[in-house]
Parts: structure tokens; C-alpha cells; sequence
């Protein structure tokens, strides 16, 4: 196997020692402009165009966007400059620093998916002295892992726009053309609160929220019925019950509580219809049993994406790995770069079982045959 060149090398080395830890929690929370600046350099040395577009106000996130040739059609190779925090304890090594051992690149990020970027400039650079008869663009975002704005920003801007859009998520090689969803609510029951040696003089939440979740697990159940789908693991949508909140004492009738649940909607339907049939039937509990019910979004739902079988570059993938497009357990940037037109798929060196996980590593083998995949591609969409 040929080593991947030294420029590759010191190129991730240096991603990875340019922290970009995005977190809900403020604590952990980081920019990523340091990461996406590397990159537009990187790619303004291979002759790119390039343009980084704030996420937030004070420009600490930032997507780039990198545009090699023009005109429309082309091809997009996307991936997330964030990591997801980390445990320094429980690494060998110091996670923000590259080390190369047992064939393998150890460090924060290398497989997801910092490691997809220095790749995806390699495949890039055999281009840079052909005309181009459609644009290759390389799209870095910001804050995946924690609210997927910088996807977002994009998809409200309406760009970038071409005929394809890889994102390089680790894979191992293999194209994916189907996630799930996510939703995350709270819904909050308010009774009334009194002693609790007279039911009378108050109502109790608890058992108002009681209804709740058998009315939300019978859902669940409506929900597995409407909208199965055998080629994911989990062969139905889920719905889990996560923590619940609410009481102080024995002796108190409850006057509140508050359940938060996650959704994890199948590509045949949708968000929003979901959304909406629960609030439908939490309003009818409200209005049966006296108590003053709400459901509120914890976060904003990331649709499922499906690219369906017989489009091109499903097409196309299948044929240059050699497997079926296949669905995954995790979710992706993917609806949203679809949403802009491009067909979209999931294929990114590196295994998604070493993502978030100390010791994170991408395996050297998979660094040569991604360049070659990445290459082909650029090839049928740009040339
Ligand atoms: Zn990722």
C-alpha cells in the first residue's frame, strides 16, 4: 500500500491540533474559524476560490465554502470542521496532537471528520491543471455536533447549489442514502397543588402526565404501524421516554411536571405532521382531564433524509465501491444540502465506531482508496 504523501499528513495533523470542540454546553463550546481559515488557505493553494461566511455575529463560527471552476451543475464535497468534546483522561495520547501507530492516524477528529478534508484536497489537487467543465466546491461547516446551524445558514441562504453533494462522514467507504430523523420535546402537565389527605383540593400532574406517556407509547405504536422501514436496524421510528421532572413531597398533591422525549422519525414521514398529530392529541387529554398541557421543541428537529436507490449518485457510488447504499442510525447535514437540490449521499473514509470515542483513529488504508473514490467522482460530475 502506498503511504499517503507527507503534505496530507501535516495537513490533518495540523486540523487536529486546531481545536474546534462544538457543544451545547458553553463550557466545551469553541469556535471553528481557526479550522475552516486552514482550509480556505489550503484550498487557495490548489487554485479554489474561496469565501468564508459567518454563522454567528461575531464570526467565531464560520462555513467555508471553496470553489474550484464555475458555471453550474458541479459537485460537492462537504464535511463538519467541529468535534464533539472530549475525555483527555481516558485517551493513550494527547487528543489535540496526530500520532501514527499500528496504521493508524490517533487523534481528535481524524475520523470524524476532520480526516475527510486534507482527502478531499488531495483528490482535488490532481484536477488543479484541468480545465473544469463544472465546478468542484468544498464545503466545511460549523457546529454539526451540537445544533447543526452552520448546515442550517446554508440551506436559508440557498447555496451551495450544484448537481451532487458528498458528505464525507466516516463510512468506511460504503455510501449511505438514509438516516433518520430527530425531534426532542418537553411536554409540561400543570395540575393544581394541595395536601394530600383530600384529592379534592387539588389535581395531581403526575397522573395527568401518567396519560401522557401511555398516550404517547400508544403513538409510538401508530407510528411503527405507518411507517416501517426494513432497511434500517431499527426497522420503525422510536420514541423514548428520556427524564421526567416534577413532586416534592408524599404528603403533596403534584402541581407540575415535566417529561422530555426524543423522536426519531423514519424518511417516509414527517417532522413537522408528527409534530403536529402529537399536539393534536395532547390537546384532547388537556381538554378531558382539566389540566393545562404543553409540547415544546428542545432543540431543532433535524429531518430524515433519504436519497432514493435509483438517482445517479447512488447509482454512481454503488457502482465504484462495489456496496449498496445503505441507511445509518445517526443523523447528517445530509437533508439539508438536499434540501438545496443537490442529490445527496453520505461516504467518507474511517469508521463511524470510532467517532466520539477516546482513541479515535482513522485506519491509513482507508486514505488511498478515498482519494481514488473522490477522484471518480470529481471526474463524472466536474469534467
Ligand atoms: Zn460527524
Amino acid at each position: 500500500m502506498p503511504l499517503p504523501h507527507q503534505l496530507l499528513l501535516d495537513q490533518l495533523g495540523q486540523l487536529i491540533a486546531t481545536p474546534s470542540v462544538s457543544s451545547t454546553d458553553p463550557h466545551w463550546d469553541q469556535g471553528n474559524r481557526p479550522v475552516v481559515e486552514r482550509l480556505a488557505a489550503w484550498a487557495g493553494d490548489l487554485g479554489f476560490s474561496t469565501e468564508i461566511i459567518d454563522v454567528t455575529p461575531d464570526g467565531k463560527k464560520a462555513n467555508l465554502l471553496a470553489t474550484l471552476g464555475s458555471g453550474p451543475g458541479g459537485l460537492v464535497l462537504a464535511g463538519h470542521t467541529d468535534t464533539v468534546p472530549f475525555d483527555e483522561g481516558r485517551w493513550q495520547s494527547d487528543p489535540l496532537s496526530m500520532v501514527e501507530r499500528d496504521q493508524r492516524l490517533y487523534g481528535l477528529g481524524s475520523t470524524d471528520m476532520k480526516g475527510f478534508f486534507p482527502v478531499a484536497l488531495a483528490a482535488a489537487a490532481a484536477f488543479r491543471e484541468q480545465p473544469l467543465q463544472q465546478p468542484l466546491m468544498l464545503l466545511a461547516t460549523a457546529d454539526e455536533e451540537s445544533s447543526m446551524n452552520g448546515a442550517r445558514a446554508l440551506a436559508a441562504a440557498g447555496r451551495p447549489k450544484a448537481r451532487a453533494a458528498i458528505i464525507g462522514e466516516p463510512t468506511s467507504l460504503t455510501p449511505v442514502r438514509m438516516h433518520k430523523g430527530i425531534m426532542m420535546h418537553a411536554v409540561t402537565v400543570t395540575g393544581r397543588a394541595g395536601h394530600s389527605s383530600n384529592p379534592g383540593l387539588g389535581n395531581n400532574a403526575l397522573e395527568g402526565m401518567h396519560t401522557v406517556m401511555t398516550e404517547l407509547m400508544q403513538y409510538r405504536a401508530t407510528l411503527a404501524e405507518r411507517y416501517s422501514n426494513p432497511l434500517f436496524e431499527i426497522a420503525y421510528p422510536t420514541l423514548n421516554l428520556g427524564c421526567i421532572h416534577g413532586g416534592d413531597n408524599p404528603n403533596r398533591i403534584c402541581g407540575s411536571t415535566e417529561l422530555h422525549f426524543d423522536l426519531r422519525m423514519t424518511p417516509n414521514g414527517d417532522n413537522a405532521e408528527v409534530q403536529h398529530e402529537i399536539e393534536q392529541r395532547l390537546e384532547e387529554l388537556s381538554g378531558q382531564l382539566g389540566f393545562d398541557i404543553a409540547l415544546k421543541p428542545l432543540v431543532k428537529p433535524v429531518p430524515p433524509f433519504e436519497q432514493p436507490a435509483d438517482s445517479e449518485l447512488v447509482q454512481l457510488a454503488e457502482q465504484l465501491t462495489g456496496h449498496s447504499a445503505h441507511a445509518v442510525a445517526y443523523a447528517t447535514e445530509a437533508p439539508f444540502l438536499q434540501q438545496l437540490g443537490m442529490e445527496t449521499l453520505v461516504m467518507g473514509p474511517g469508521s463511524i465506531d470510532r467517532a466520539h470515542q477516546p482513541d479515535e483513529y482513522m485506519e491509513l488504508e482507508q486514505i488511498q482508496p478515498c482519494i481514488d473514490l473522490l477522484s471518480k467522482l470529481i471526474a463524472h460530475y466536474c469534467l
